[in-house]
């Protein structure tokens, strides 16, 4: 059994207050037990984070992206283990950890490479002999929160710039999959020098509040629900504290009368069901032109009436149990308000008995729901679909566009008229065609509009505009 704790200033930090963590997929089983840090924790983490600060700096861009080439190749020697323990920590799929995995991987090496980039442009001055020019300085200590559903990927796509820009970190995963967090930093933590890389486990409201509100932090780069990331803006604001906050979605997939119905089906399924609908980018609403409503409905319920629901370190299930007992009853209870909303076509709250004790529940399908219905509007974050008809173009986009989010949507059409016209009036940051909502390649911009994101964005190159400050310098003659 994996025993984890904080890790502080190039040490492992002695175990406080100890909490077990359950596999979703057999509640009984304890995958590891964690030490919970408290404030004193966070402090020391901090205070390493700022001591190492200058000399990791000073560094430069070249030597840190070789410690992170270092860094990937530790976690791809890993990878099958590091996937089996998140499958067993929050549940997804082992197939779905092991390619989260191999991203994790293609992410720390993607920013090594950045370290041999340029960070700035010369810019042409008044007087013909100033230097004129712009570079990148890193913020200092970042803090970085990270969410459950994605353990191995989106703490090193906030990491990797992070370094390689400069900055050091101190990162909190999610309490529900610190296991995952633990593993990889006993792969690759001692790479680093001291203060570097520290990680501290623990709540979100003791640890996670211990550290933003810390003086020392100058920057937080948090993705979870809106709920936490509006408080975040909010202290962070208050402290005139550089943030970026990536927060939830309720994505659409628009089916139009001259949709490939069968490509669209594969894709609303992937979209709504892998990581059992717990990804910010999953579909969770199908916006279908009368015309093709019948043909779309048949077929989804024959698809899904064949996905394999099991345990997540089966090589062929495709839907494994969500990641709490929490989740699993909150996914549930929206099951229960769509029974009331909409029409079931599949799924539902009645849970097969020979399920056990694991979280699973049935993929779920919603016909003839209104756009302002509840399971239309809010994020559930669990293996449920809301399905609308509608007449026109127009009208779909305005369903789509009818949410406080606007992370990701799509729409299946072989009219380029259509698609453009999508493209342009969809207010989603992640726009498609003829593709699924969810999955951004890692050298893409990420990121949503509206109440879904601080509209800055994250992977790729957009990562130095959060990472770093500008600074614009002239030299005279
Ligand atoms: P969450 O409850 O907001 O938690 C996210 C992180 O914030 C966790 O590490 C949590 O700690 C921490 N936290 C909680 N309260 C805090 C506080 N007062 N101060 C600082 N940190 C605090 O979200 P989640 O349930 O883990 O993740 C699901 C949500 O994430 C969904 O809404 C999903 O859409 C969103 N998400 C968005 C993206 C994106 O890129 N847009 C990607 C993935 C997920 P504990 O959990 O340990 O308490």
């Amino acid at each position: 059994m994996l025993e984890g704790a904080s890790y502080i200033d190039g040490t492992w930090a002695a175990s406080g207050e100890r909490q077990e963590i359950h596999n979703p997929a057999e509640w009984d089983e304890v995958v590891g037990v964690v030490g919970l840090a408290g404030s004193g924790e966070v402090n020391a983490a901090v205070s390493a984070a700022r001591r190492a600060f200058g000399s990791w700096h000073q560094l430069g861009p070249v030597a840190r992206g070789n410690l992170l080439f270092q860094a990937a190749s530790r976690i791809e020697s890993s990878v099958d283990e590091l996937a089996q323990l998140a499958s067993r920590e929050m549940g997804k799929p082992i197939g779905e950890t092991r390619g989260e995995a191999l991203r994790a991987v293609a992410i720390l090496r993607y920013y090594a490479g950045e370290g041999m980039r340029g960070l700035g442009d010369v810019i042409p001055a008044s007087n013909a002999r100033t230097l004129q020019y712009t570079t990148r300085v890193p913020l200092g200590p970042v803090a970085i929160i990270t969410p459950w559903n994605f353990p191995l990927a989106i703490p090193m796509w906030k990491m990797a710039p992070a370094l390689i820009y400069g900055n050091t970190v101190v990162v909190k995963p999610a309490e529900w999959s610190s296991l995952t967090a633990v593993r990889m930093w006993q792969l690759m933590a001692d790479l680093f020098p001291p203060g570097v890389a520290n990680l501290v486990l623990g709540l979100g409201s003791t640890v996670g509040e211990a550290l933003i509100q810390h003086p020392d932090i100058r920057g937080i780069s948090f993705t979870g629900s809106v709920a936490v990331g509006s408080h975040i803006a909010d202290v962070a604001t208050r402290r005139g504290v550089k943030y970026q906050t990536e927060m939830g979605g309720k994505n659409a997939v628009v089916v139009s009368e001259d949709a490939d119905l069968d490509r669209a089906v594969n894709a609303i399924i992937s979209g709504a069901m892998r990581s059992a609908g717990q990804k910010c980018t999953a579909t969770s609403r199908v916006i279908v032109f009368e015309a093709a409503h019948d043909a779309l409905m048949s077929r989804m319920r024959e698809q899904l009436a064949t996905i394999k629901v099991g345990n997540p370190l089966d090589p062929d299930t495709y839907l494994g149990p969500v990641v709490s007992e929490a989740q699993y009853q909150k996914v549930l209870k929206y099951i229960e308000i769509g029974e009331q909303e909409g029409r079931l076509v599949a799924g539902g709250s009645l849970q097969p008995a020979n399920w056990g004790r694991g979280f699973y529940i049935q993929p779920t399908l919603f016909d003839q729901v209104e756009p302002e219905s509840r399971i239309a509007q809010e994020e559930i974050f669990g293996p449920v679909v809301a399905a609308m008809t509608v007449r026109s173009l127009d009208e779909a986009i305005s369903v789509v566009n009818g949410i406080p989010y606007g992370l990701s949507a799509s729409i299946f059409t072989r009219n380029l008229k259509t698609a453009l016209d999508f493209v342009e009036r969809a207010e989603v940051g992640l726009v498609r065609v003829n593709d699924e909502t969810a999955g951004v390649e890692l050298q893409a911009p990420f990121g949503g509009m509206k109440g879904s994101s601080s509209h800055s964005r994250e992977q790729g190159r957009a990562a130095i505009e959060f990472y770093t400050d500008v600074k614009t310098v002239a030299i005279c003659p």
